[in-house]
């Protein structure tokens, strides 16, 4: 089991549960914006958001965005040190930097130091887009190895200076790297990891990637804190970290819906029933399993597990329930009886 840290009041590893992240877009020191988009990732389900400290400007903006969200932030500095003084002076609930690129040891130490005294934990954030230019000769590459002996480096950095209030992450866009990156560092530490496959691309790739990457190590066990990286809407992010977190088994809230595919049997026009439900039951937190099924021939089989379901005949369905049939209704009426059902338990 990894150690264990807090970021405010998230605990993060030690066998916690996997916290979701993500990172506001907006210009930082634009307050307003900022928070405005801090309590949209909120109310999606967000746990700990970080924000760019590119300036002094956005450093010193952080104790006016703490003050009016309630999640945890997170400071992401890169280069300058100073940016880290300030944000701790200013009450941020954890820091991510490469201690690599922030410069001579002694900044290092003014970090390590200033965030020991306040209890700020910090992330070292490996990406393979930035790993140093020796690791890359040594290893000829980007390589997993290269990765985790850089994280370690940083680790090791931190740790002389009297700092051990530390995660790890290694991302990489290339999916099985990341993976192998992440294998060996859990084998190598028990600091907690944050998992992400960084530059994941638009939803229609990026969700793969990162139900691949993120929700794999997830089903071995690795990774304490998760960040879906998608050029979208950061909300976005949320909803696609919180579907990997059900289909890894972590998070029990929220409908699991199954849904055959159709085929040659199918008598119901099925697919829209399936999106509509689907649809329907968005914000439905019941811990509950759902089945659309398009014929009686796999239907309550297959889904037997289900708490309530339906499967296809002729122009109608039979809803079931825990493989037990229940009543027919006409194909019109699936999605309501469904929802009438689902309302009751
Ligand atoms: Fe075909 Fe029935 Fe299986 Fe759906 S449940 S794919 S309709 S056999």
């Amino acid at each position: 089991m990894t150690k264990q840290l807090y970021v405010g009041k998230v605990p993060v590893g030690g066998g916690a549960p996997v916290s979701i992240q993500s990172m506001c877009n907006t210009k930082t020191d634009d307050v307003t914006a900022t928070v405005a988009q801090i309590h949209k990732l909120e109310d999606a389900g967000c746990e700990i958001v970080r924000i760019a400290i590119p300036d002094e400007a956005a450093a010193k903006a952080v104790d006016r965005i703490r003050e009016q969200i309630s999640i945890p932030l997170i400071a992401d500095i890169h280069f300058r040190y100073q940016y880290a003084l300030l944000c701790a002076e200013r009450g941020i609930d954890a820091i991510r930097i490469n201690p690599g690129n922030i410069g001579a040891e002694e900044y290092v130490k003014a970090v390590a130091d200033s965030c020991r005294k306040r209890k700020i934990p910090i992330r070292i954030g490996v990406n393979g887009g930035s790993l140093e230019k020796e690791l890359r000769a040594k290893y000829g590459g980007v390589t997993a190895e290269a990765l985790v002996e850089s994280a370690m480096g940083h680790v090791r950095l931190l740790n002389k200076f009297d700092f051990d209030d530390i995660c790890i992450s290694a991302k990489c866009s290339d999916v099985p790297l990341t993976m192998a990156a992440y294998r060996l560092l859990h084998e190598q530490t028990d600091y907690p990891l944050h998992l992400g496959v960084t530059e994941a691309g638009t939803p229609t790739m990026g969700l793969i990637k990162s139900a691949m990457g993120i929700g794999g190590l997830l089903c071995m066990g690795i990774g304490d804190t998760i960040r879906v990286t998608l050029t979208a809407d950061p909300v976005e992010e949320i909803d696609a970290a919180q579907r990997i977190l059900r289909a890894s088994g972590l998070r029990k809230s929220g409908v699991n819906l199954i849904a055959c595919p159709t085929c040659g049997r199918t008598r119901i026009d099925l697919i829209p029933i399936a999106q509509e439900v689907e649809r329907r039951l968005a914000n439905c937190d019941k811990n509950l399993t759902v089945a659309v099924m398009g014929c009686a021939v796999n239907g309550p089989g297959e889904a037997s597990a289900a708490d309530i379901g339906v499967a296809g005949g002729d122009g109608v369905g039979v809803l079931f329930s825990k493989g037990k049939i229940l009543y027919k209704v006409p194909q019109e009426r699936i999605v309501d009886a469904l929802m009438t059902e689902i309302e009751q338990m």
